[in-house]
């Protein structure tokens, strides 16, 4: 009889390439996948509807892909701690597979769960899945430390040997009767939609879940779009990027796939002008990495900021104006057209991330915090470890050789929306006035008002006078 493997999917929504998977193949062809969703993430405040959506999106494609090759995929709605050890017991399994993650509640919820196996005997094999190199394979030279700068890290990152594609199973042997009763009265369930876990969103996603769709879009992208990245991805009105940042998070696709990809470019071409291009995609898998090691090595950073004294920043923190920049009612056009895209749509682009986090910190002077809660409420790529990354890099409070960065939104606009493509798609109201208008947002308030929009909520040179006032007295203690 074959023996029963359990493997425990997390953020490795697929089928193809996943480490884990592929060493549990080794034992037996008997694999039962298994989802739990977690009640405690799941009622968490910052859990975004689109991101329910898509990992339920996801799953559904996964529990497909595990039934057509005759096995067996089972969703709980429970805490792994609860499930895991009764499925094991009650299945006869001969060992637990899963892929390790970077988070801090995954990590000691994890710990937690392999003590309770440790104690009953059990086997379990964790191994690192969702990067190309884990965490501890990139130190420094000098004292074998975690960067905390990034260009350093790339460097050493780059000239690391990077592994191939693991292979999917073909085919898998699912459970039996008897088994599925057993299973069943554990709690196994059909696969529920987002809206029957409380969230409900009815908008159209940039890239649609799934292991497929995320394998097209990579090869749609490194055949189409990927000879411009170094340019295109900066202007958000563009098709310039390849979307799969939330596939990434899901590990609907897996990084080495992707790599690979990227190989298999490089060697096509013998163009420099094309080699710099992926080298400079290349670099942004490189910083996804980056967040990730810096989250695994100072987990601190999912509390506050990487910087002692930036603890006591003096924010202002004005409620109303908060309001105003989630609604994308702040009156800097681009600044309100990137936070409709992300309240329409569960994504925003790049750029956008960048300029709406600065005006956020540094024009509001608003807890980066807030922002960074607010994007994780909304995003269906929200990602702790790149979001408060990205949050702390655009309020100078992370790991960053650069202290200070201030956006101003009218010259971005000029320089990354100049025809204001981007900035008329997503504020309707005021998509006929002239693109030097838009771009600047010089809009007399009289004219905003009756046009339904809103003059500006502050002064942008006076704001930015005012921030770094108290930055220096906040610097003065470093
Ligand atoms: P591409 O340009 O095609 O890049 C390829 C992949 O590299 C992305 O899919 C992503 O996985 C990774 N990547 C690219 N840029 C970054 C970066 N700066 N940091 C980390 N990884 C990167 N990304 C998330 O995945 N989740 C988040 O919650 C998130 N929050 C952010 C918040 C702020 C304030 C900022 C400034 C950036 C944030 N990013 C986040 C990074 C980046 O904006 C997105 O990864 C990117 O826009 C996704 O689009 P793409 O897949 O088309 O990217």
């Amino acid at each position: 009889m074959d023996n029963l493997i359990l493997f425990w999917h997390r953020k490795d929504l697929r089928i193809n390439d996943n480490i884990g998977l592929s060493e549990a193949e080794k034992y037996s062809k008997k694999i039962i996948g298994f989802f739990c969703l977690d009640p405690y993430i799941l009622n968490g405040d910052d859990v975004a509807p689109a991101r329910v959506k898509y990992m339920m999106g996801c799953l559904a494609e996964l529990r497909q892909k595990y039934q057509e090759r005759g096995g067996t995929f089972l969703i709980f709605k429970e805490s792994p701690k609860n499930i895991i050890p009764s499925l094991m017991k009650k299945l006869q399994g001969k060992a637990i597979f899963w892929n390790k993650d970077v988070e801090p509640y995954s990590r000691n919820r994890d710990r937690e769960i392999a003590q309770i196996l440790k104690d009953e005997n059990i086997e379990y094999n964790v191994f690192w899945d969702q990067l190309m190199h884990p965490p501890g394979d990139v130190l420094t030279k000098s004292n074998n430390s975690p960067y905390s700068v990034y260009g350093p890290f790339w460097r050493s990152w780059e000239k690391l040997e990077k592994r191939s594609p693991f292979f999917a199973p073909t085919s898998l042997i699912g459970l039996d009767e008897k088994e599925t009763e057993i299973v069943n009265q554990l709690g196994a369930m059909d696969l529920p939609t987002a809206e029957a876990l409380g969230y409900d969103w009815q908008g159209n996603f940039m890239l649609a879940p799934g292991e497929n769709a995320a394998l097209e879009r990579l090869d749609y992208f490194c055949s189409d779009l990927l000879v411009n990245y170094d340019e295109h991805r900066n202007f958000p009105a563009m098709d310039g990027t390849s979307l799969l940042s939330a596939a990434l998070k899901f590990g609907a696709i897996a990084p080495r796939t992707i790599w690979q990809k990227t190989v298999e470019e490089w060697e096509n071409t013998q163009s420099d002008e094309a080699r710099e291009n992926i080298t400079a995609w290349r670099k942004e898998l490189a910083w996804r990495e980056f967040y990730q090691h810096c989250l695994y090595f100072f987990p601190e950073l999912a509390q506050g900021p990487y910087r002692e004294h930036f603890k006591n920043f003096p924010w202002e923190n004005d409620e109303k104006k908060f309001q105003a920049w989630c609604e994308g009612k702040t009156g800097y056009p681009i600044v309100d057209a990137a936070m409709r895209q992300l309240n329409e749509t569960g994504w925003m682009h790049n750029r956008c991330r960048m300029i709406v986090a600065s005006f956020l910190t540094k024009d509001l002077i608003i807890d980066w915090r807030w922002g960074e809660k607010y994007f994780m409420q909304k995003l269906y790529d929200g990602d702790l470890a790149a979001n408060n990354g990205g949050w702390q890099w655009s309020a100078s409070s992370g790991m960053d050789p650069k202290p200070l960065r201030i956006f101003n939104p009218a010259s971005q606009a000029q320089k990354f929306d100049p025809e204001a493509q981007y900035i008329r798609q997503w504020l309707p109201e005021i998509r006929f006035l002239d693109t030097k208008d838009l771009v600047t947002g010089k809009i007399t308030p009289m004219d905003a008002t009756s046009y339904g929009y809103v003059p500006p909520i502050v002064d942008h040179k006076e704001q930015q006078r005012k921030f770094k006032a108290l930055y220096a007295q906040v610097k003065e203690q470093w």
